[in-house]
């Protein structure tokens, strides 16, 4: 699948964004190894303290996972209104849980028209692993 087309699906998530709290609508399409994509958009409660609030990357990553889904090669993520230039990244609290099942994951974004690709790597350098149980 090609980046513009896994951008082109997070946009028409974003469109299912629920933000009555802060207006600010995120989409996302993750991409798996074996070719599914699964969308997702941020949702905010009516209570706007925050924890049980979802992000639209963890959104599509639980869709994957309730569905069986654990290996991701991409994900995609757009953020603010349908005329929004700014690129929208991950928040760390994603980037931690993209990074428990597919560390190696690239993650798209939007900046000004031009997709941005990253290494998880390169926006959380120093991921909490299972290494640290040991
Ligand atoms: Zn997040």
């Amino acid at each position: 699948m090609e980046d513009i087309e896994l951008i082109e699906l997070a946009k028409k998530a974003r469109e299912f964004a629920y933000t009555p709290i802060s207006g600010f609508k995120v989409g996302s399409a993750l991409l798996t190894k074996e070719g599914k994509v699964f969308t997702g958009c941020n949702i905010e409660d009516s209570s706007g303290i925050g924890v049980t609030n979802i992000c639209a990357e963890r959104c599509a990553i639980v869709k994957a996972i309730s569905e069986g889904f654990k290996n991701f090669e991409k994900i995609a993520v757009v953020g603010g209104n349908e005329t929004c230039n700014k690129e929208c990244l991950p928040c760390g609290v994603c980037r931690q849980y993209l990074n428990s099942f597919s560390p190696e994951i690239k993650v798209l974004s939007l900046n000004n028209e031009e997709i941005k690709t990253y290494d998880l790597k390169e926006l959380l350098p120093f991921a909490f692993n299972e290494e640290f149980l040991n």
